[in-house]
């Protein structure tokens, strides 16, 4: 027999959704009241105006230099990805938000792999079909290459496994595990822990996805330049809370000179800006 308090059809989702709109203006509210620290607005600050960078190099906006576009259609998915993470995250849909992270953090070591390896670069565009290039640039292998060419993957071992756990879940997780101490397999419940950890593990994967292929994207100055100073902005935003350390990465990628001398040198040819393109 139906419960009369109980929602049905499509009701539930409407049920579902006014719930997350609820907790969505409770996480404004944190942010705006000083309730999540100084740090964490800044954060947020900085993400939407990586994001913007991200989005104009992702679309040609600062002209079209032709070519595959393989780095062009990664940073769209990240672009649009964080964008997907940080609702997710304000309506507190945390294990959600935390499985879109994974996959921009995947993107962002392959990222990295390209800009240190053009080889990894062409034979990626060479392979059209996902099936093909997954058996190659598997998350796993592509750590591995990372560290073969001396570089610390941006999303490591450690912090990729525990991101699976939100992606495939494990004998002792139910549905929302990480952020659910009263153990309700629900989502919609403002936690504060919620987005101090997801906004930091969200900043880690888009900053360095940006960070890491700013100078080989054949964009003019200004473009470069702002994906650097934007990028920048997010990763030195990005507090303590997080799934793991933060401080190896930081150090090889921000300030390691090996860093600065495995970068190309030169655009590959076919990434040569056009003119008139
Ligand atoms: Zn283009």
């Amino acid at each position: 027999m139906a419960n009369a308090d109980v929602p049905a059809g499509s009701e539930v989702l409407r049920t579902f959704w006014a719930l997350g709109d609820k907790t969505t203006q409770r996480t404004w509210v944190a942010f705006e009241n000083g309730e999540l620290g100084k740090r964490l607005p800044q954060t947020l600050s900085a993400l939407g105006d990586a994001l913007v960078a991200l989005d104009r190099a992702s679309s040609c906006g600062w002209g079209c230099h032709g070519g595959e576009h393989v780095l062009e259609h990664m940073l769209g998915t990240v672009v649009s990805s964080s964008s997907a993470a940080c609702r997710l995250m304000f309506c507190g849909a945390y294990d959600e938000a935390l499985i879109l992270v994974r996959t921009i953090g995947e993107t962002c070591n392959l990222l990295y792999l390209f800009a240190l390896d053009k080889d990894a670069h062409d034979a990626w565009a060479a392979k059209s079909v996902p099936s093909q290039r997954f058996k190659v640039f598997r998350p796993k292998a592509v750590q591995e290459r990372l560290k073969a060419l001396g570089a610390i993957p941006p999303i490591n071992r450690d912090t990729y496994g525990k991101l699976s756990e939100f992606t495939h879940g494990t004998k002792a997780h139910g549905p929302q595990a990480a952020f659910n101490p009263i153990g309700l397999p629900v989502f919609g419940v403002y936690q504060q822990a919620g987005p101090t950890v997801i906004l930091n593990e969200l900043a880690l994967a888009v900053g360095f996805s940006g960070y890491v292929v700013h100078r080989t994207l054949g964009l003019p100055a200004e473009g470069t330049q702002l994906l650097e100073q934007t990028t920048t902005r997010l990763i030195e935003s990005i507090g303590n809370a997080s799934l793991s350390g933060l401080a190896p990465v930081l150090a090889q990628i921000r300030d390691s000179a090996d860093f600065e001398k495995e970068l190309p040198s030169e655009q590959p040819s076919s990434r040569t800006p056009k003119s008139g393109d």
